[in-house]
């Protein structure tokens, strides 16, 4: 049977038109990379706020009983950058003004931090041509707050067994009244990986602002080269000691079946990036 590559991008691979380019013309470059998650807009320079970020700050305002509206003009001008530089069509531009009257209305804070994700998930659904499915239909919740994994991993691969290609919004999913209730921050990582399991992926493809794990954080030491492969035992020490590059909760689902990670730079795509697992060779020593 067609493994499928399951394609995640981060906030920096979507924070802004240009950004979004790449990513269409790195999915397009492979057919199998058929299933996309997506993060919510990140920073677009040093200074910059993500889009989550803002999202909360508007949650906090209204909860205080303060004005969000300036926000929230940001936030709708974010998106309509995006949809402009890709030259979208006006139903889009209608859809996401429909979600940034809904964020005006709600006072759910978890329903108003996913419509970032879930903008991203709208507009890069429409220009690729991929069908939007919601992560609160896939992605489940119980009732103490865990993750329900059954259900998840029952749903998914039902759902999307009916699909060729599915973009899916990251970072959040449904609790057991079914509404909206997110991960922890950086979670997409997470939607990422239980998708990668629940379709049985070939590999699990996390697209960043950096090339791989890296020995040093980059921006600070110049020397910092990328470590071609890891165990998913050292990834896991790597991310809990502090390295942001993939969420430590997103390891589990996909070691426990042997799906290899790699993390790649959307601003590099020919740089070969790291390997994480999926091979008892790896990173073993
Ligand atoms: N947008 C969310 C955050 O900033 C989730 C993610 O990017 O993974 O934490």
């Amino acid at each position: 049977m067609f493994s499928p590559v399951v394609a995640k991008f981060g906030g920096t691979s979507l924070a802004e038109g240009n950004q979004f380019r790449k990513v269409q013309s790195i999915v397009s470059l492979e057919n199998s990379r058929s299933c996309i998650v997506v993060s919510a807009p990140g920073k677009r320079f040093e200074g910059d706020t993500k889009i989550t970020d803002l999202l909360g700050e508007i949650h906090r305002l209204k909860r205080e009983g303060e004005g969000h509206e300036g926000l929230l003009i940001e936030i709708h001008k974010r998106y309509e950058e995006i949809h402009c530089h890709l030259n979208l069509s006006n139903d889009l531009r209608s859809e996401i003004h429909g979600v940034c009257k809904e964020i005006d209305l709600s006072s759910h804070r978890d329903f108003i931090l996913s419509r970032g994700e879930y903008l991203n998930a709208l507009i890069m659904a429409k220009s690729l041509g991929y069908t939007l499915v919601d992560a609160k239909d896939i992605i489940f919740f119980k009732d103490n707050g865990e993750l329900d994994d059954h259900k998840t991993h029952k749903a998914i691969g039902k759902r999307l067994s009916k699909e060729e290609k599915v973009i899916i919004p990251g970072f959040y999913g449904a609790d057991s009244r079914g509404s909206v209730k997110t991960f922890a921050r950086g979670g997409s990582d997470i939607t990422g990986a239980l998708i990668a399991k629940g379709v049985s992926a070939a590999c699990y493809e996390n697209w960043t602002d950096v090339s791989g794990v890296m020995t040093a954080d980059p921006k600070i030491e110049k020397s910092a080269r990328t470590i071609p492969c890891l165990s998913y035992k050292d990834l896991l020490r790597i991310t809990r000691d502090g390295a942001q590059v993939y969420h430590p909760d997103a390891i589990p689902p996909v070691e426990s079946v042997n799906i290899s990670i790699h993390i790649k730079n959307t601003n590099n795509p020919e740089e070969a990036g790291t390997i994480i697992g999926g091979d008892e060779k790896n990173g073993e020593d």
